[in-house]
């Protein structure tokens, strides 16, 4: 519901050591969106949505990497037609992507689509109230996607361009259209490549809306740009407790987003993945090839989904100390180095030996880990 000043404006609750606003949930597949639910990572494949075991394979990496929710582009009815096969061998919920053409909206409800994501700028008032009927009766999410790239063209020339009010004034409008037919499963995205304009976008939304809201800066950039557009936007408002699900869009493969997407999470406290590195930046104490050490436990951990601090330090004399804090951790030193635990030094490791020695106590805190929980 819009509202202004209403009480739900300042409701908030702690979730994972953060405090987040209030918003109202939905669902989207078997993945509740909003409410107390925790902020839910998501992706979009970058394959054709036809080509169904291509699409499949990257969705299943995308899974194991951590993604929680798939977007996927439906530009034709054949990319609609394949969702129902996609489904079938996929375990997460599906967001069509659609744009121009409502019928394709049609098709991709009918088809069994999760939710689905117009953009009011290019899809006519008049065809929404047919998509809004569609996903009424299929009790599918309609997630509104306002994009600086494609606002209305009266929006645009009262504001004089893109601005964060604009994309403010394009969401409530389109809001307010679906409440007064009577629709309210609906989630927000308000996104630019402007970081400062998405933000504040976003902020002015959430004071006025209780719609669940999907964070990310659009037109990103390759990795490192987007990593830091990414961080600085979705971490600002993530940290205000701004925000329900996210996506890093990256030129690229998508896989490179999750480990963006689950370190900006992982850095705010708010949800906890995989593997966190700690490595000293190096100096002239370090005599071990630390950089390549870091490359190589990053990639044997790429698929590790158990939260652990991995500590790999450039020498002996600093490193264990300075990673105290560390589940596990190696710090080197002249063609050897030491394995420690907790800062605890636990033995003394040659240095072509220190990543299995490292797999091998992780395995057993892992183990150790299990154990416990299973017995809690
Ligand atoms: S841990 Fe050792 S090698 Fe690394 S930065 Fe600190 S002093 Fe230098």
């Amino acid at each position: 519901m819009l509202y202004g000043d209403d009480k739900r404006n300042t409701a908030k609750y702690a979730m994972n050591g953060t405090k987040r606003r209030y918003t109202k949930p939905v669902f989207i597949g078997s993945v509740q969106v909003g409410g107390d639910a925790p902020v839910i990572v998501q992706s979009m494949t970058s394959t054709k949505t036809d080509r169904i075991s291509e699409t499949v394979h990257q969705i299943i990496k995308l899974e194991e990497a951590g993604c929680e929710i798939i977007r996927l582009a439906v530009p034709d009815a054949p990319a609609a037609e394949a969702i129902p096969g996609i489904k079938k061998q996929i375990h997460i919920p599906v967001i069509a992507d659609i744009h121009f053409d409502h019928r394709l909206a049609l098709r991709a409800i009918e088809c069994g689509a999760d939710a689905i994501r117009i953009n009011p700028g290019n899809l006519g008032k008049e065809f929404m109230l047919s998509v809004i009927e569609a996903a009424r009766r299929k009790n599918v999410v309609i997630r509104i996607g306002i994009n600086s790239g494609s606002l209305e063209k009266d929006i645009l020339s009262s504001h004089g361009g893109p601005t964060s009010e604009a994309l403010v004034e394009s969401a409530l409008r389109t809001v307010a259209f679906f409440e007064e037919h009577g629709f309210f499963s609906i989630k927000l995205s308000l996104k630019s490549s402007n970081v400062r304009t998405m933000i504040e976008a976003y902020r002015t939304i959430s004071g006025k809306t209780d719609y669940p809201l999907h964070l990310g800066v659009t037109e990103a950039g390759g990795l490192v740009s987007s990593a830091v557009k990414s961080s600085v936007g979705l971490g600002i408002l993530l940290y205000e407790g701004i925000g329900d699900t996210v996506r890093v869009s990256v030129t690229g493969d998508p896989m490179q987003e999750m480990p963006v997407a689950w370190g900006v999470l992982r850095a705010l406290d708010i949800r906890k993945r995989g593997p966190e590195i700690i490595s000293c930046p190096t100096c002239g104490r370090c005599e071990i090839d630390l950089p390549s050490l870091v490359g190589e436990v990053e990639d044997r951990l790429a698929s590790m989904k158990e939260y652990l601090k991995i500590a790999l330090m450039g020498c002996v004399v600093n490193g264990p100390g300075e990673a105290a804090e560390a589940d596990v951790g190696i710090a080197g030193g002249k063609r050897s180095g030491v394995l420690f635990r907790k800062g605890a030094i636990l033995k003394k490791v040659k240095e072509g030996h220190f990543v299995d020695s490292l797999m091998e106590e992780i395995e057993k805190i892992i183990k150790e880990k299990n154990k416990q929980s299973k017995s809690c």
